[in-house]
């Protein structure tokens, strides 16, 4: 049976959820009392750039990261792995790995943060999250054998010291009041390497488990995706990091995954590309779920009615499409704002529509 929410200290997650990213403990250009009307439960900040912006004690001076951003719902921080490993893979000198952590800076102007597995915990715990995660060590899928194997090591071993300090620093605090832990399971292509990875984690038991590395190749779901999901317990809450377009989620929660962060419908919100037309009759076969549409395109300049009928989010009960292909073309924030919260109305619309059926799960 897989689980229909997750409770945390700060109330239920209904799942399955796609949990909007707020980064800087901002979903950008959303305001937290509308963000709220979307119909999404949760956020996910980032650690790494709080811990840079604006610091870890400044959230925490300021009530918690809660109080901070104005969200009284829950909040999942993570764990500033995937984001050392984008710096890893991008600019030189921003990033480096060693068997102790990560350390981070985002730009060469930056002193180095480090990254820790106990830092890595105390710090999503000064901030005041609610699902937190253990240090993982990313890598990319077509990186050798050799780093691959680094990389389960390095993540188990560090999901051993997260899991220490975590129930060190829990200790005195009531188990409903404890905030969750999760962990991340790494190793890229290699089924082996994903077993390993998988298994050591349950050995250490956590409340949920986390698909890390790059879920999507060429459009699609890489096939690790659903292996991942078959090697954790039958009923586990499992995120699937990073998924995705409407697309991959469906596929992923076919796989039993029910939690899904990722950046590109507030993303491509920004940029003018709303999704529409949401199709509920694909959910259990597969296929598109979605169409897109562009702002930039001429066809909305005249277009009076909203940009997707179907749908009761703010831009569409309020404006027509025409209004919002104007807002772009004079590039007015009210435009983001609201393509965003479209979007998100989508996807919570989407995974909404996915909490009435059963998964048509591999587990
Ligand atoms: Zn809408």
């Amino acid at each position: 049976m897989i689980s229909s929410v997750l409770s945390t200290r700060r109330g239920d997650i209904s799942l399955p959820q796609f949990v909007p990213d707020a980064t800087r403990a901002v979903v950008r250009g959303v305001p937290t009392s509308v963000l709220q009307q979307t119909g999404v439960d949760a956020v996910l900040v980032s650690t790494a750039h709080l811990v840079s912006q604006p610091g870890t004690s400044v959230v925490r001076a300021l009530g918690g990261v809660h109080r901070f951003m104005g969200w009284s719902g829950p909040v999942l921080s993570d764990s500033g792995g995937f984001q050392a490993f984008s710096l890893l893979t991008g600019q030189k000198g921003l990033a480096t790995v060693s068997d102790a952590g990560l350390s981070y800076r985002f730009s060469p102007k930056q002193r180095f943060r480090e990254l820790t597995p106990k830092s890595c915990i105390e710090t999503q715990l000064h901030l005041g999250a609610d699902v937190v995660y253990c240090l993982d060590y990313c890598t990319h899928p077509l990186a050798p054998d050799a780093e691959q194997e680094k990389s389960v090591a390095l993540t188990v071993r560090w999901a051993t010291e997260c899991r220490a300090t975590f129930d060190r620093l829990v200790a005195d605090t009531p188990p409903l009041q404890r905030p969750k832990l999760f962990a991340v399971v790494q190793g890229g292509q290699r089924a082996d390497l994903r077993t390993r990875c998988a298994d050591a984690l349950m050995d250490l038991g956590f409340d949920g488990y986390g698909f890390g590395g790059y879920p999507i190749a060429a459009g699609q779901l890489v096939d690790e995706v659903e292996l991942t999901a078959r090697l954790l317990p039958p009923g586990a809450v499992l995120h699937g990091l990073g998924i995705g377009t409407p697309e991959s989620l469906v596929a992923a929660w076919r796989c039993g995954y029910s939690i899904f962060d990722c950046t590109l419908p507030t993303r491509n919100a920004r940029r003018g590309v709303l999704y529409t037309g949401l199709d509920t009759r694909n959910l259990a076969a597969g296929g598109r779920v979605s169409r897109i549409a562009r702002m930039s395109d001429e066809k909305w300049v005249r277009a009076s009615g909203p940009v997707d009928p179907g749908c009761d989010c703010q831009l569409c009960a309020h404006y027509g499409a025409g209004y919002l292909a104007h807002l772009f073309r004079v590039a007015d924030s009210l435009a983001q704002t609201l393509a965003s919260v479209h979007n998100l109305r989508f996807y919570a619309r989407l995974t909404a529509a996915l909490r009435e059926r059963v998964p048509g799960a591999v587990r």
